[in-house]
């Protein structure tokens, strides 16, 4: 297993691995969100990605790398819903047997959506975390490789494409605004940014409900956090006791990292159906949402926001419009 920290030569790499999977996703200005706060902003429109987030992009490097034996034996991998689907995805794609472990709290959208990749889907526990005991013990049981969602030098890499597509359409990027939960999207992309143009400023957004990085960033050592209900469910869970990669990767290459509440994220959510007609779930507004909170302390005069999925189960959108129009902070 490669244990060595990717960099952007690895980001390079998975590039031209992916990309026969995945959507060039188009990089998109917002006239709403420039009114706001001056300045111009970009989202960058991962929420139309192949699976409906970005997560396709490391589970496709990820999976490309492994042996024919190891592709023969099948895969696994714990997941809030978005990841799953994304390994499900792949494995049918290319014949891999995979199961998919998740807790009861993933949304049923999500769950629906994998099922019908043709994955197994194994529920176990009542957290992200009790997922995850779970999903370690049938891998060693079964004999499956593991798929990690984040902690990974391919996933990392995978995610860190964005970064490349980002400088591509928008050179003069001085900002990246990124959801971050475990760190795998907002680790690629900063190193990625950073290693092309060390001045580019990069931001995380979490939601306030269990925010694990956040809290281990500010204590300086991995954190355990609770995992409460949030419209963010793409971003709960912690980050792994025995973090290898995008803690330090985070702590090197991130300048700022913000917190939104749950009105806030119905706002972004809310703010990109209308005047944007994108559908995002919730852990994908939090960059919207932290801009329109006024969160960010220093927007520069190019700015780009990750809009990371689009999974959001329908019935809540649709009360998550209601109740959030036009865009003021329900708390
Ligand atoms: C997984 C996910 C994230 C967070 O990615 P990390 O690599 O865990 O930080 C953000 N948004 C969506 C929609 C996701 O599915």
């Amino acid at each position: 297993m490669k244990t060595q920290p990717p960099g952007l030569i690895d980001v390079y790499l998975a590039k031209r691995k992916i990309k026969k999977s995945i959507y060039r996703t188009p990089l998109v200005k917002s006239p709403g969100l420039r009114e706001i706060v001056t300045a111009e902003c970009y989202l960058k429109l991962e929420n139309l990605q192949n699976t409906g987030s970005f997560k396709i992009r490391g589970a496709t490097n990820k999976i490309l790398s492994l042996s024919d034996d190891e592709r023969k034996r099948g895969v696994i991998a714990v997941s809030s819903g978005n990841h799953g689907r994304a390994v499900a995805s792949v494995a049918q794609k290319y014949n891999i047997p995979a199961v998919i472990c998740i807790s009861e709290t993933v949304p049923r959208n999500k769950v629906q959506a994998i099922r019908e990749l043709g994955a197994e889907i194994v529920i176990a526990g009542k957290s992200y975390d009790e997922a995850s005991e779970g999903a370690e013990k049938l891998q060693v049981e079964r004999g499956l490789t593991m798929i990690h969602p984040f902690d990974d030098p391919y996933v990392i890499a995978g995610q860190g494409t964005i970064g490349l597509e980002l400088i591509e359409d928008l050179p003069e990027i001085d900002t990246a605004i990124v959801p971050l939960s475990g760190g795998g999207l907002l680790g690629g992309i900063a190193l990625t940014l950073k290693s092309i143009n060390p001045k580019i400023r990069t931001i995380g957004v979490s939601m306030d409900r269990g925010p694990a990085m956040f809290e281990s960033l500010k204590a300086g050592r991995i954190m355990e956090v609770i995992e409460e209900p949030t419209l963010a469910d793409a971003l709960v869970g912690w980050i792994g006791k025995n973090n290898a990669h995008t803690f330090a990767i985070i702590q090197q290459f991130v300048d700022e990292t913000v917190l939104v509440s749950e009105g806030e994220i119905a706002a972004g959510m809310t703010f990109a159906l209308e005047r944007h007609q994108l559908v995002v779930e919730g852990g994908g507004a939090v960059g919207i949402a932290a801009v329109l909170a006024g969160k960010v302390k220093e927007i520069g005069e190019n700015t780009t926001i990750v809009i990371s999925g689009a999974n959001v189960d329908l019935p809540v959108l649709i009360e998550v419009a209601q109740k959030s129009y036009p865009y003021q902070n329900i708390g």
